[in-house]
Parts: structure tokens; sequence; C-alpha cells
């Protein structure tokens, strides 16, 4: 499998400031010395909990924020070092999806002109040619041309997903990041997007990252699933590796909080103690350590590497450091 998107030791830090000299007092580190690449047709899930830096690394890798550090490399060209020009046609290639189209759709604008923008800003084709892209669009995502002329807030929130997913593909992209696509949605409209999701991957052969908290909703779509925790990367699996053998002990306490669908077979209930550390003030060495009922001496000065323990499954924690293969 070829390697679409290949991210490395990728790092966010925005600057604290205070006082009335406005002196910068510290850094929040939302995304961390982040690595991971994503493969041509996979489905990639992020997860972890609201604040772990999962959509800081999403628009990051759109460079809709500048990383403080770190290599992007799409389709074998590297996205931290081109030009604005250059980047602007990039993003062609990498569009988003937003969990909230209410708010990522302009309320004046009709459907068709929201569904045409992307064209016009990157110069693509005459405006019948334009006119015909909208409409295809239109009815690959499942509504129709009486829709055209409609404004978003006559829409559902299902059919507003909708438009945001014909939207993101306008330009033929290569590569979508959805970050929390159905997390607005009611229960039964999320499965229906997401089934549309898997359809258009299929045909329109997309690669996904798809960024969300919901653990239920990541393993229903990806074939991979990195874990995320205080800004970084701490687990990295196929999916059904990941939910039938979780390694690293925050993956397995967020795992024993989600019901799992088959009573025989029960998790052991891990309690995960204390809040979440502030991203502003980690803690030192591994940054679970203050909440990990397995910490050993180590884990509260030295950073645990990622490393690859079993083929293609990585884990950043102490417990496996012997086990490296
Ligand atoms: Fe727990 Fe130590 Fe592993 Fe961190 S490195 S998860 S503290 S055992
Ligand atoms: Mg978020």
């Amino acid at each position: 499998t070829k390697v679409l998107l290949r991210v490395e030791g990728l790092k966010k830090y925005f600057p604290i400031n205070k006082g009335v000299f406005n002196k910068q007092v510290g850094n929040v580190k939302a995304v961390d010395n982040v690595s991971f690449d994503v493969f041509e047709g996979e489905t990639l899930g992020i997860v972890g909990e609201s604040g772990c830096g999962k959509s800081t690394a999403g628009r990051l890798l759109m460079r809709l924020l500048e990383p403080t550090e770190g290599n992007i490399e799409f389709a074998g060209k590297k996205i931290s070092e081109l030009s604005n020009k250059e980047m602007r046609k990039a993003r062609r290639d990498i569009q988003m999806i937003f969990q909230d189209p209410y708010a990522s759709l302009n309320p004046r604008h009709t459907v068709g002109k929201i569904l045409e923008e992307p064209l016009i800003v990157h110069g693509m084709g005459n405006s019948a040619e334009r006119k015909k892209k909208v409409l295809e669009l239109l009815q690959i995502v499942g509504l129709n041309e009486y829709h055209i002329k409609r404004y978003p807030h006559q829409f559902s929130g299902g059919q507003r997903q909708r438009i945001g997913i014909a939207r993101a593909l306008m330009t033929n992209p290569r590569l979508i990041i959805a970050d929390e696509p159905v997390s607005a949605l009611d229960v039964s409209i999320q499965a229906q997007v997401l089934n549309l999701m898997q359809k258009l991957q299929r045909e329109l052969k997309l690669t996904y990252i798809f960024i969300s908290h919901d653990l239920g909703v990541v393993r229903h779509i990806s074939n991979r699933v990195g874990v995320m925790y205080l800004g970084k990367l701490v687990e990295l699996t196929a999916s059904e590796d990941l939910y039938a053998e979780p390694l690293h002990p925050y993956t397995q306490a967020l795992l024993s909080s989600v019901p799992v669908p088959d009573p025989a077979f029960e998790r052991e209930q891990l309690i995960i103690s204390g809040d979440i550390p502030s991203a502003s003030n980690p803690p030192s060495g591994c940054s679970f350590h203050t909440r990990c009922p397995f910490k050993k001496e180590e884990c509260s000065t030295v950073i645990p590497k990622m490393q690859e323990v079993k083929p293609g499954h990585y884990v950043a924690c102490h417990l496996y450091d012997e086990m490296q293969h």
C-alpha cells in the first residue's frame, strides 16, 4: 500500500502570555511530536477526549494553522514547504468536513452558490461545467436539482452535512479530513451519513482521516485508529486490533468506558483517577502517569517512545520497552 500522507514530528505550541507586558510564560503543547502515515484508500481514525489536540492536528494538515515544527508530506510533496500559492492548489486535493455544517455554510447563499464556490476559488471549469458539477455532486450525496435554489436553514441537520460533504468533493480531492462529522447529528442520521461516506470512499477512491471523540463511530468506519492523549499519539494500530487488544493503559481505560455490544465479552472496568491534566502544564515523563494504574518508576521522568510492539501495532508506553521487535 502506498503512503498518501506522511506526518513526522508534528508540533503545534500556542504561547501563553500574561500580565501587562503580555510576557510569554509558557506554551500549550496542543500537538506534541506526532508522527503517522496515512495509506491511500484507507480511513485512519483519530480518537481522544476533547482538548487532546486531534482537531488542531487536522487543521495543521490543511495548513489552516502553521505548525511549530515537523514535516507533512502529501503525495510525495512537502506541504510544510509550499508557498501560499502552491498551498492553495494543494487544497484542491485535501478537503475538510466539519462537525457543524450549519456554521460552515453561508446562510445567505443558496446551495447552488455554496457548492459552486470552491470551483470559482480554484478557477475550475466554466459556468456551464460548474453548474453540471454542482448537480452531479448533489445527486451523489442523495439530494437533487430542486435543492439548488434553497438556503441552508431549509434543510435538516443530516441534509446539511450532505451539503458539506458535497462541497468538500467539488474539487475532486484525494484526502478528506473529517472532524467530528456526525457528532452533531441524531444517532439514526449518523449511520446514514457514515454509510454515505463509505460509499463515496469506494466510488471516488477517497482517503479519510476521521477525527472523533466517539470510539463507537470511529470503530465503525476506520481501517486503523490512532489514540491521542494531551497532544501526543499514544497508540496506533488496525481497528480490530485496537478494540480486541488495546495495549496502552489510556486506550484500555477509554474502551472500558464504552458500552460493550457483546455481553459475553465484558472488559474489566479500569478506573482512571483524576481529571485530564491541563495541556499548558502537562505532567513530565509519560503525560498519562498521573492517572495510570500501571505506572512504573521511570514513567514520571522518561517520555515513552512510540514503538512497534507487534507488526503494525505502535504504542508509547514503558510497559512494552522490552518487547520492541
Ligand atoms: Fe502508564 Fe507508564 Fe505506560 Fe505511561 S508509560 S501509560 S504511566 S505504564
Ligand atoms: Mg475538536
